[in-house]
């Protein structure tokens, strides 16, 4: 059985109306950053890289921790994760990339088309890239780092890859067999519960109606354990169980 944990690397400070889709309230809206660490299988797993110093000064992200370290802490070195599930390649969860060295990403080949085609550049989307992170991409796949995924795909038996879309191209969320019951990591396709239990998107999206497909993806994986990992979302840490600053263990 897995055993899953939300390792949190730094907070931002926006508001509602810039965040979730046509909302008019202005009021703080704190969003966390987190990687996620699947152990108990044959190797640690994890889930997104995080970023690294550069964004955190760019972005005014407080309380930077390099997400090698958070992993380090929760007790395995940043060299030694062999695999990395990557959900999509917003610079939070793909510009940290080579703090994994010994890594293979697996990722959706919608998202690498995306960020490798003709809108990435374009304002509406560039905000979210790291483009020294995304030309990286090329030469890991040049060097067999790189798998590419069409759909939806068993990684090992219990741990799924379902390809959902709506807030990128290629957005993937992971469902984790565990004791307690079936995790699922919405990463972005719920930054908040507020998205998914009141069917409310977010403004950064590729595909509105895939992304509340995703909500009804989410749910129908949860069943009734509800034992979703919002992607950004502080509740994580009241929902589920903090063992050590900045670690919460999911199940
Ligand atoms: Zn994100």
């Amino acid at each position: 059985m897995y055993e899953v944990y939300a390792l949190k690397y730094g907070e931002r400070d926006t508001t509602a109306c810039q965040f979730f889709y046509r909302e008019s309230s202005h009021a703080t809206l704190t969003l966390h950053y987190f990687v996620w660490l699947i152990m108990g299988g044959p190797h640690p797993i994890l889930v997104d890289t995080g970023f690294l110093d550069d964004d955190a000064h760019a972005r005014g992200i407080r309380n930077y921790v390099s997400p090698a370290s958070m992993v380090e802490r929760a007790g395995v070195k940043a060299a030694d994760v062999p695999l990395a599930l990557i959900t999509h390649l917003h610079y939070d969860h793909w510009a940290g990339h080579s703090l994994f060295p010994g890594a293979e990403y697996w990722i959706q080949q919608d998202e690498v088309a995306f960020w490798t085609g003709p809108y990435g550049r374009t304002p509406a989307f560039r905000g979210s890239a790291n483009v020294n992170a995304l030309a990286g991409l090329v030469t890991l796949n040049y060097a067999n780092r790189v798998r590419i995924i069409d759909g939806d795909r068993e990684v090992l038996p219990g741990l799924r890859l379902h390809r959902v879309g709506g807030h990128t191209a290629g957005l993937q969320i992971v469902s984790v067999e565990t004791a307690r019951g079936t995790v699922v990591l919405t990463s972005d396709a719920s930054h908040f519960y507020h998205n998914v239990e009141t069917r409310h998107p977010v403004q950064i999206i590729t595909s509105l109606p895939e992304m509340l497909d995703a909500f009804e993806t989410i749910d129908a994986l949860a069943g009734a354990g509800r034992l979703i990992v919002a992607g950004h979302d502080p509740q994580v840490a009241e929902r589920f169980t903090p063992v050590e600053p900045g670690i919460i263990k999911i199940a």
